[in-house]
This record gives structure tokens, C-alpha cells and sequence, in this order.
């Protein structure tokens, strides 16, 4: 039986009551279970942290001590309990180290997916299917309007483009996965990395993910037109608005981040609408529980089919 308070949001984010802990707490909890590290899901101050090795690598890496009292590293594929509730990490393809959770309690099966991606991803475990009872997806983009174009074609925009690139990206995971789409499919581009951006590289490689071919930027290095993709966190990136003779561009599946229409690239780390009725197609869910978007859309695609719920 499917209980229909299983997970529920609280001031301090999404609680499972029947194992006592929180899902990528918003707040510092005493047990939370964390997908990824990106910072809307990995906060620091938690207690007893579960969560995969890369995950607890790029926590230490950005909040040091205070990234959790106790981290409990999980592998992927490998149930352990969590007062009384079975969980198990399943790869989710949305960064390195990000994972889709399932928690299994009184024979019926729940799967949160965290952030997750289905095109593929050289820089990360790519993501794998279970079945569920429950799938509690994120819809970020659960709109049949929003359609991801394929992120080879968009990356190969940039070998007509003969000027220095100024190319903005979020550090964690896109600046990665850029690196190697940009090796791979316009190998002539010189890449240069924003420092901040060299000790999440380190943590790739370290787990056996080399992004691709870059050097740390230096000041004398782009001073002449060479093909160079200067490759910088947000906020330099907006620091640089009047910057001369480079060709800005920001990597996002966001339109409203796009420079101008003329220099986008869309290259999303979410699913798409097809995206997730693919999902949907593969964990064969009797129901499905939105959040982290809407989820009215979905609702009213499977009207009759599959009990839709929104969380949020
Ligand atoms: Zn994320
Ligand atoms: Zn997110």
C-alpha cells in the first residue's frame, strides 16, 4: 500500500517520518539523505549526511568542516537503512556523483529523482532505471513547450564563432560537462578555466572523470584572437558585461540566461517534457509526485492513468 504521507515538505524541506529524515534539507537536520551537491540540495550544518563519494568530496571541497558531522558514503546500487526505511542510491546522469533515491518501506517502493539528466554525459555515472510504486520526480521543466535541443548541435555552434569566447557556466558539473563537449566536438578551441573552477576539475579526476583538454586562464593568454574559450563561474561571467573583443556566451537550459537570441546555447543538466515521460515510460509508477517546478501539466497529460500529486 502506497502511504500518502511517505515523504512530506516541512520548514526544513522534504521528511520521510517512517525512517526520520529529510531529502536535501533546506535546513540543518540531525539525518538527511543529500542527491548531489549542488548547493539548492547540499546545504552544510547537517549531522549525519548520506550520500555518495563525490558528493561528500565537492561538500568538503566548498564548506570544509562545517559540511556535515558524519558522512555515511554510499555506493551506488548498495541498500543500507535508515530507521527502519531501506534506501539505495541510483545513479540520476545529472553530475558527477548525483543520484536518484529510492526508499523502500512496507513492500511498496518510492523514487525520488533529484536533479537528472538522460542525454548523455561523459563527466558523470550515467543514470540508471528502477521501477517504483511512487516516482517523486523534479519538474523544472515538466512543459510540453520546453523541448531541450541536442547538446552536440548546440556545442557545435562555436567553431563559427573565430573570436575569443567569454562562456559563462554554473562551476559544478556544467563547467565540466562543457569542457568535454568542447574537446570533443571543436577540438581547435584553446580551454581556459576560471580558477575557482580547477579544484572541482581536481575532484573529477580524482574519481576517474577527466572533464578534457584546459589550462588554468592567465592574464597574457587571451590578449591575442586564438580560438579561446574562456570558461567562468556566473558572477565573473556578469563582472566581464563590457569586456572588448571576446564573444560572451552563457551555457543554460534557462532562456531568459541566454545573452541574446542570436548566441545561445542551450545545453540543460534537467529533463526535458519528453524527458520525463520517458522516465515515467521506464519506472512504470502507479503514481507520480511533482516538485521543484510544476507539475500541473503532467497532471493533466495522465489525467485518468496515473494519479499525478504536487508537492509544492
Ligand atoms: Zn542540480
Ligand atoms: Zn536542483
Amino acid at each position: 500500500m502506497i502511504l500518502d504521507d511517505f515523504v512530506l515538505f516541512d520548514e526544513k524541506g522534504l521528511y520521510c517520518k517512517y525512517g526520520n529524515f529529510y531529502i536535501d534539507p533546506q535546513l540543518p537536520v540531525t539525518t538527511a539523505v543529500i542527491s548531489h551537491a549542488h548547493a539548492d540540495h547540499a546545504i552544510s550544518g547537517n549531522n549525519n549526511v548520506y550520500c555518495t563519494r563525490a558528493t561528500a568530496s565537492i561538500m568538503q571541497l566548498r564548506y570544509d568542516r562545517t559540511a556535515a558531522k558524519v558522512f555515511n558514503i554510499a555506493a551506488f546500487n548498495q541498500p543500507f537503512e535508515v530507521g527502519g526505511v531501506m534506501v539505495t542510491l541510483i545513479p540520476a546522469g545529472h553530475m558527477l556523483g548525483s543520484a536518484q533515491v529510492l526508499m523502500e518501506y512496507e513492500g511498496s517502493r518510492y523514487l525520488y529523482t533529484g536533479d537528472y539528466k538522460l542525454q548523455p554525459d561523459a563527466t558523470c555515472e550515467p543514470i540508471e532505471w528502477v521501477t517504483t510504486d511512487v516516482l517523486i520526480t523534479e519538474s523544472t521543466f515538466a512543459n510540453p513547450d520546453i523541448i531541450h535541443p541536442d547538446p552536440v548541435a548546440e556545442i557545435r555552434k562555436i567553431n563559427d564563432i573565430k573570436s575569443n569566447i567569454l562562456l559563462g557556466a554554473y562551476a559544478l558539473g556544467k563547467s565540466q560537462r562543457l569542457i568535454n563537449l568542447i574537446t570533443e566536438h571543436a577540438p581547435q578551441k584553446k580551454i581556459l578555466v576560471h580558477h575557482k573552477i580547477m579544484p572541482i576539475n581536481a575532484i573529477y579526476e580524482k574519481m576517474g572523470f577527466h572533464p578534457g583538454k584546459y589550462q588554468i586562464y592567465g592574464r597574457k593568454l587571451m590578449k591575442v584572437q586564438d580560438e579561446f574559450v574562456y570558461i567562468v563561474p556566473p558572477f565573473t561571467f556578469d563582472s566581464y558585461i563590457r569586456a572588448t573583443g571576446v564573444k560572451r556566451l552563457f551555457a543554460s537550459g534557462w532562456k531568459n540566461l541566454q545573452v541574446n537570441n542570436q548566441d545561445t546555447l542551450f545545453i540543460s543538466d534537467h529533463v526535458d517534457w519528453n524527458d520525463i515521460l520517458q522516465t515515467i515510460t521506464n519506472t512504470k509508477p502507479k503514481q507520480v509526485w511533482t516538485l521543484h517546478g510544476k507539475g500541473d501539466h503532467l497532471k493533466a497529460y495522465f489525467k485518468d492513468d496515473i494519479f499525478v500529486k504536487i508537492l509544492n
